[in-house]
């Protein structure tokens, strides 16, 4: 149930977007996902009617999804074509502008929440590979194993990719599991926060990196327009700055946000995928140009969803 609220709240996030049809999810699959992305809104969702700030609910939904071996993010990450993991995420805060991310991680079990220890603590915005992971163990994170990252589904696709000699998205037509994370949230102190964290693609060079740790292409936040978070072919939104369009038609042609994400989505990107996105007054919108996309959406204003295919 909604409480009454006096200023707006909202959240939205992702698990990744993609060939996504009832046909490729079975019964027991598909409840899995909803079950998962429900209880991912539900904590954001709380936290944030607990009076808690937007960038602790995005971190802590996009830490829960990391967690989850479902989604393509911390466990249950893809491979690279060396058989190993190379995470991305990254995290931003609309009230400071301030943003931190960290890219080709392969030890740490949450990336977003070293991001976040990237954007308050190192000075920097972007730490990548060793040096990140430096950092992580300066501020006591403990290196976690590799095996904590495998699972056979995503062995699985690396063996395929590599048969066909191809680097997928994780909502390529070959895969069957899906699912870069993240979430946009607005507090009810009017301040907006997005986060992303992503395995990237099947069968990657090590080395590539997407569109998930870098502010204005996979994430983005300004108190002033909207919070975002994307999913896709992360060179599509690289190219693109797809998250930062999304503001930037908000502030400077006035857009409102379903015009804006929706544009960016479907006459911008140079690629497949979608995006979730959450304004000021607790808007959402949640546009894919891909046959679905694993979302969820809460907003004081009433709306409410679990929604995996092309269905509103
Ligand atoms: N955008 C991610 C990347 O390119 C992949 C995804 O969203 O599934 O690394």
């Amino acid at each position: 149930m909604m409480p009454a609220m006096k200023t707006p709240i909202a959240i939205a996030l992702h698990g990744g977007a993609g060939v996504l049809t009832r046909a490729k999810i079975d019964n027991s699959a598909e409840r899995e996902y909803r079950t998962a992305l429900q209880a991912a809104l539900d904590l954001g969702w709380e936290m944030l009617c607990a009076g808690g700030s937007s960038l602790d609910a995005v971190e802590a939904v996009t830490r829960n999804l990391e967690d989850c071996p479902l989604f393509n993010a911390g466990r249950g990450s893809v491979y690279t074509s060396a058989g190993t993991h190379e995470m991305d995420a990254s995290i931003m805060c609309g009230r400071k502008g301030q943003a931190g991310a960290v890219a080709a991680v392969s030890r740490i079990r949450n990336p977003v929440s070293l991001a976040r220890l990237v954007m308050e603590q190192s000075g920097a915005v972007l730490l990548c590979g060793e040096g990140a992971e430096a950092f992580a163990r300066e501020c006591g994170i403990v290196p976690t194993a590799s095996r904590y990252f495998h699972t056979d589904a995503r062995r699985e696709q690396l063996e395929t990719a590599r048969r066909m000699g191809r680097v997928s998205v994780d909502h390529d037509e070959m895969q069957e599991k899906y699912g870069t994370v993240g979430a946009a949230a607005l507090d009810a102190a009017g301040n907006l926060a997005a986060a992303t964290s992503t395995g990237g693609m099947t069968n990657k060079r090590p080395g590539r990196i997407g569109d998930s740790p870098v502010p204005g292409a996979g994430t983005f936040a300004d108190n002033t327009t909207c919070a975002v978070s994307c999913t896709g072919e992360g060179e599509a939104f690289l190219r693109c700055c797809a998250a930062h369009e999304v503001s930037a038609r908000m502030r400077h042609g006035g857009a409102d946000l379903a015009t804006a994400a929706e544009m960016v989505i479907h006459t911008v990107l140079p690629g497949k995928g979608g995006l979730v996105a959450v304004d000021r007054s607790g808007a959402v919108a949640l546009p894919f140009n891909t046959e679905g996309m694993f979302r969820a959406w809460r907003s004081s204003s009433g709306t409410d969803g679990v929604a995996i295919y092309g269905e509103a």
